[in-house]
C-alpha cells in the first residue's frame, strides 16, 4: 500500500549486516540470546520510566514470550517493554549508534573464534544477528505511552521498510521467518537449551510457547543473591560476559553481603582486559543497581568514576520498590553504600597488589583511569598512593612508592620524578644525568594526567614528590656515585651574559648540578607549572 515507506540502511549497516552473517554462522545461535536481551533491557527501561515518568506500568506477569511456528515457519520474540515509536525504529534498527563497520571486523579478524559472537552484543549491533536465522524479519511496536504502533520489515538486502501497524499493548514483537537451513530454530527444546546456556540469569521471566502453552524457559533467580558455596566459576564468567558484553575471565570478582547498618548484596567484577571501545567522554560508572532483586538504573553512579572499569550489580533492600529518579539523587542511602562498596573495591586492590606479576596486568590495563582518583577524589588520595605502579630510571619493570623509598639515597629529600609523552624517552632525558650520577632514582611518568596529579598527592610517607624539572632541586647533599666533587666552575661572568642574551625567552640563568654531560638544561620556576604542564597546556591552545 502506499503508505508503506521504503528506506536505504546506511552504508556501514549493509556491511556489517553481511559480515555478522558471514563470520559467526558457526554460533549462530546467538541470535537468541541478543533478542532476548533486547527484550528484558525493554522491559527493564519500561519498568524505570513508568516509575519516573507518565509512561504506563508494566503488566502483572510480565515476561519475554519465545513463540515458535513450525506451520508458518516464524518465529516471535515479543516483549511488553518499552517499544520504539517509529523514529526509533529507523535510528535503532537502520543505522550503526555505536561503533564503525571497521573497529568491529578488526575486532573479528583479531578474535579467537570462540570469542567472536559476544564481540556482537559489545558492539551494540546484537539485532542484526537475527538475519543469520531469518531471510526476512518484521519488528512490530508500540512505544509505551504511545496511541500508534509501527512495523519494520527488512530481508537484510539494503533496504527496510516503515508502515502503520496495529498492537493492542505496548511492547514490541520481532518475527524471524526462519531459513530453510535453520529450522531447528523452531523446536522448542532446541530454544530452552539456548536459553538455559545464554540467559538463565535474566530476571524477568521468559516463557517459550509449546503445544498452545507458555512454558518457564529461564531460572531467573538473581545469580548475587545465591550463596557463594553454590555459585560456580563458569556462572560468575557467564554474568560478567553479559554484563559487561565482554569474553575473557574477570580479573577480580568480589561477592559480598552486607548486613546491619546497610543491606545490600554486591557483586563487582574488574574486567580481565581493556572494553574495545571505551565510549569517549563517559566517566560514570555503569554498575546496575537492583532494588530486591529488580533492576532499576545503571546511572546510580555506585562507584567513582576513577573505578569505573569495574562492572556488576549492588541489590539493595534499604530502597522502596518504587524508587523515584528524584528520591535516587536525594537519598543518604546511596551515598554510603556508595562509600561502603568504593572502599571494598580498594581493599580488594590492596590485596591482590601483594602479587606483583599479577597486579601488574591490572595496572596496564586501568592503571590510568585509577590514577584520575589522585587528581580529584581529596577522600581517597592517600588511599590510592599504595597502589600506583611507575617506570623508573633505576630498575626494570613496575615499581611503587613504598620500594622507591627503600632505595632512597642519603642526604635524598624528595622522591623525584619526570612527566612526558613516553618513558622510553624519557629515559634519555639529559635532565636526569646529575640524578644518575648520584644513583638517584627518578620515576617516569608518561600518562596526561601524571602531568597534574604529583602536586595534589604531595607527599607519600612524609616525603614530597617533585617533578625533576622544576627549578627547586637541590642535589648537592648527595654525593656523586664515581667521587668526582661536582666541579665548582666559576660562572659568574658568563651567567650575566647568558640572562641578557636570553632577556626575552628566559626568566633567570642559574648555574645546576643537575648536569654532567649536557652544558644546559630548560627547566620551570619552582613555584610553577613543570615543563611537560606547560607544554599540555600549550598544546591545549592556552
Ligand atoms: P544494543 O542492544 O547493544 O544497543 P542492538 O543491535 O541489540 O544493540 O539493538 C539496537 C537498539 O534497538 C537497542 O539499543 C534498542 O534501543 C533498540 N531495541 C532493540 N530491540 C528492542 C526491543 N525489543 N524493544 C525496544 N527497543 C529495542
Ligand atoms: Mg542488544
Amino acid at each position: 500500500t502506499e503508505t508503506v515507506e521504503r528506506h536505504e540502511f546506511g552504508a556501514e549497516v549493509g556491511r556489517l549486516l553481511d559480515l555478522v552473517v558471514h563470520s559467526l554462522y558457526s554460533d549462530r545461535e546467538i541470535f537468541l540470546r541478543e533478542l532476548v536481551a533486547n527484550a528484558a533491557d525493554a522491559v527493564d527501561r519500561r519498568r524505570f520510566e513508568a516509575l519516573t515518568q507518565a509512561v504506563p506500568a508494566l503488566p502483572e506477569n510480565a515476561a519475554v514470550r519465545i513463540i515458535p511456528d513450525k506451520a508458518a515457519r516464524t518465529l516471535t520474540i515479543a516483549d511488553p517493554g518499552i517499544g520504539m515509536t517509529k523514529d526509533e525504529l529507523a535510528a535503532n534498527l537502520g543505522t550503526i549508534a555505536r561503533s564503525g563497520t571497521r573497529a568491529f571486523s578488526q575486532s573479528l579478524a583479531e578474535a579467537k573464534p570462540g570469542d567472536r559472537p559476544s564481540l556482537i552484543g559489545q558492539f551494540g549491533v546484537g539485532f542484526y544477528s537475527a538475519f543469520m536465522v531469518a531471510d526476512r524479519v518484521e519488528v512490530t511496536s508500540r512505544r509505551s505511552g504511545s496511541e500508534e504502533a509501527w512495523a519494520w520489515a527488512s530481508e537484510g538486502q539494503g533496504s527496510y521498510t516503515l508502515a502503520p501497524a496495529e498492537r493492542a499493548e505496548d511492547g514490541t514483537d520481532i518475527v524471524l521467518h526462519i531459513k530453510a537451513d535453520a529450522e531447528e530454530f523452531l523446536e522448542p527444546l532446541r530454544l530452552q537449551t539456548i536459553i538455559r546456556k545464554w540467559a538463565d540469569h535474566i530476571t524477568i521471566p521468559i516463557t517459550i510457547a509449546r503445544d498452545g502453552k507458555d512454558e518457564p524457559a529461564n531460572d531467573g533467580t538473581a545469580l548475587w543473591r545465591k550463596p557463594k558455596s553454590e555459585i560456580s566459576e563458569e556462572s560468575y564468567t557467564e554474568l560478567y560476559r553479559h554484563l559487561g558484553h565482554v569474553f575473557d575471565k574477570p580479573w577480580a570478582t568480589l561477592h559480598w553481603r552486607a548486613e546491619g547498618a546497610l543491606d545490600f548484596t554486591a557483586l563487582l567484577f574488574v574486567p580481565g582486559m581493556k572494553p574495545f571501545q571505551v565510549v569517549e567522554g563517559e566517566r560514570e560508572s555503569r554498575v546496575r543497581l537492583h532494588v530486591r532483586r529488580m533492576f532499576i538504573t545503571d546511572q546510580a553512579e555506585l562507584l567513582p568514576p576513577w573505578l569505573r572499569f569495574v562492572q556488576g550489580v549492588v541489590d539493595t533492600e534499604d530502597l522502596p520498590l518504587n524508587v523515584s529518579r528524584e528520591m535516587l539523587q536525594a537519598t543518604p542511602v546511596l551515598a554510603r553504600i556508595r562509600r561502603a562498596v568504593t572502599s571494598r573495591v580498594i581493599s580488594e586492590l590492596k590485596t591482590r597488589a601483594k602479587d606483583a606479576e599479577d597486579y601488574a596486568k591490572f595496572w596496564e590495563n586501568f592503571g590510568t583511569t585509577l590514577k584520575e582518583g589522585l587528581w580529584e577524589d581529596t577522600e581517597h588520595r592517600k588511599d590510592l598512593a599504595p597502589l600506583l605502579r611507575f617506570r623508573s630510571s633505576a630498575v626494570e619493570g613496575w615499581t611503587s612508592l613504598a620500594d622507591y623509598v627503600t632505595r632512597m639515597k642519603e642526604g635524598q629529600e624528595a622522591i623525584y620524578v619526570l612527566t612526558g609523552d613516553a618513558s622510553e624517552a624519557l629515559a634519555k632525558s639529559p635532565q636526569l644525568e646529575g640524578f644518575r650520577a648520584r644513583g638517584v632514582e627518578v620515576l617516569l611518568l608518561s600518562d596526561q594526567i601524571d602531568a597534574f596529579w604529583p602536586e595534589r598527592l604531595e607527599r607519600f610517607e612524609e616525603k614530597p614528590i617533585r617533578s625533576i624539572t622544576q627549578g627547586a632541586v637541590d642535589l648537592s647533599k648527595i654525593a656523586r656515585q664515581d667521587g668526582t666533587p661536582d666541579e665548582a666552575a666559576d660562572l659568574s661572568r658568563l651567567l650575566p651574559l647568558l640572562k641578557d642574551a636570553l632577556k626575552d625567552q628566559a626568566s633567570d640563568v642559574r648555574a645546576t648540578d643537575r648536569l654532567v654531560d649536557s652544558a644546559v638544561v630548560l627547566a620551570a620556576p619552582a613555584d610553577g607549572l613543570d615543563l611537560h604542564q606547560q607544554r599540555l597546556l600549550q598544546r591545549a591552545g592556552r
